[in-house]
């Protein structure tokens, strides 16, 4: 370790900022943030903000020569943009044994500036002990993408209640638990949420703060259900909370259309139970996959119910929210990017567009019942897009019963298979075509997309069908 990193409190005293331009912007804009009183000596005597607001007047514009500056009571000395007088600066710093931090100068500065993520209370250092900042950049990158955003919340609330808890639970080990049992179960999911007021009405109705902590030997804390969409099947097309909620699993119940390079993003030591439908075998059904979460639960077991597209859209989120409720089991629900949009976006189909598709409507066929009982009338506007899930099997039944309703046959259709993955596939035509194209494709899961704007996409335009007849692309 070449530098110790350590958290200092910049409102004890007054800091020196010597500098001017962008650089000298830059670091007022950070001693701002941590709450600085900041004498600035602009080396180009101009003293401009550069857009920069300080509504609690935290910046002395100082004049004279830095050089020449009072340094007694003052707590660190910063350089950016000063050029040499920065050199003679940081010498004048050192002979007073003041810290001082010349930018991209390690040999004159005692100390060092970390990439920083700042969410309120929660802060993180980076350092390369000055060797890359662009990697240092590189890992907050990272360190942003998987701290939840209200982090920083989570820890306040802890503070505001550090007080009366430690008055009440002596012990600190008992202590420690409480707290663990309060970040890692449903209050902190609560706060994680932005739902601060129920966290502290939860944390309110704990009459007794040491039979919680004590209650589960293991220190862990009540379990809760995390229903997960994973979107049409491109890993990165998984939200930052998805990939949390992956992380953090102790158990992950998934469905058939979860990719396996989905469940490689899932933390390793988790249990991976499959509950969908396989191939010619059936799922184990709602009921019971219902009761694998509760139980879960009650175990103290962080689950998580990982569905393909979205768990609201003909993903039986609904049915499985409705029994965790009932059971008093706590959940949140974290959205997915639904299988209609991903194949929208893979193979360039507007689902609206200006005056032509002003309209969407999302449906499922699975069976030729299903596809009967639809009231295809409701669904002949030409300004309506109608997306159909789980149609291959009943495509000749959608077609049938939208020309019978009067949807023209010369309607442009697509039918999108694996979407956003590696071998996606595409045929498009028309409505009067649509028996072929489902021919055309191997195998889904695939959605239809019924509307003028499938003349929009992609495979229809590489093809220049005007005049329409049935295509398949493959991307490459
Ligand atoms: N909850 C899911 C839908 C589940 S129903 C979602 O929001 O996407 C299953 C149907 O979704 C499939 O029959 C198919 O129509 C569609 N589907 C799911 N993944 C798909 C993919 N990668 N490509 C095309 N269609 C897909």
């Amino acid at each position: 370790m070449q530098y110790l990193p350590v958290f200092l409190d910049l409102k004890t005293g007054p800091v020196l900022l010597v500098g001017a331009g962008e650089l000298a912007h830059a670091k007022l804009r950070v001693l701002l943030a941590a709450g600085a009183r900041i004498s600035w000596f602009s080396t180009d005597g101009a003293h401009d903000l550069g857009g920069l607001r300080d509504p609690d007047k935290q910046i002395e514009f100082a004049s004279g020569d830095p050089l020449e500056a009072e340094l007694a009571g003052a707590i660190a000395v910063f350089c950016a943009g000063a050029g040499d007088v920065g050199v003679a600066m940081a010498l004048r710093a050192k002979a007073l044994g003041l810290p001082v931090n010349v930018m991209d100068d390690l040999a004159q500065s005692t100390f060092i500036f970390p990439a920083i993520v700042d969410r309120g209370d929660v802060v993180v250092a980076i350092g390369t002990g000055g060797a890359s900042p662009v990697v240092a950049r590189r890992m907050r990158e990272t360190i942003e993408a998987v701290l939840p955003a209200r982090i920083g919340d989570l820890a306040t609330f802890i503070g505001e209640f550090r007080r009366t808890i430690n008055a009440r639970i002596g012990e600190m080990p008992l202590r420690r638990r409480f707290w663990e049992r309060v970040v890692d179960g449903p209050i902190g999911a609560l706060v994680l949420s932005g739902r601060k007021a129920e966290a502290e009405a939860a944390l309110h109705g704990i009459g007794d703060p040491a039979a919680y902590a004590g209650a589960d030997e293991a220190g862990r804390g009540q379990g809760h259900v995390t229903l997960v969409g994973a979107g049409p099947g491109d890993p990165d097309l998984l939200t930052i909370k998805a990939l949390r909620a992956l992380q953090d699993a102790d158990v992950v119940y998934y469905d058939e259309l979860v990719t396996p390079e989905i469940l490689d993003r899932i933390r390793r030591d988790a249990a991976r139970v499959p509950v969908g439908r396989r191939i010619g075998k059936p799922g184990i059904g709602q009921a019971a996959v219902n009761k694998l979460l509760i139980e879960a639960a009650r175990a103290g077991k962080r689950a998580v119910r990982l569905k393909g597209g979205d768990a609201y859209v003909f993903g039986r989120g609904g049915e499985e929210v409705d029994a965790l409720r009932a059971a008093g089991v706590s959940y949140t629900i974290v959205p997915g990017i639904t299988a209609g949009l991903g194949a929208a976006a893979h193979f360039e189909v507007p689902l609206t567009f200006r005056e032509k598709a002003r309209r969407i409507t999302f449906l499922t066929a699975h069976k030729t019942r299903d596809a009967e009982a639809v009231d295809w009338s409701a669904l002949t506007d030409t300004e309506m897009t109608v997306v159909v899930y789980m149609g291959m099997t009943a495509a000749p039944s959608v077609c049938a019963g939208l020309l019978a309703a009067g949807r023209s046959p010369e309607t442009p259709v697509g039918v999108f298979a694996k979407v956003t993955r590696p071998d996606a596939q595409a045929a498009v035509g028309t409505l009067g075509q649509l028996p072929d194209l489902i021919r055309k494709i191997d195998g889904g899961p695939a959605i239809l997309i019924i509307g003028d704007v499938v003349a929009h996409s992609a495979p229809w335009r590489q093809q220049n069908l005007s005049r329409v007849i049935a295509h398949i692309l493959e991307p490459a």
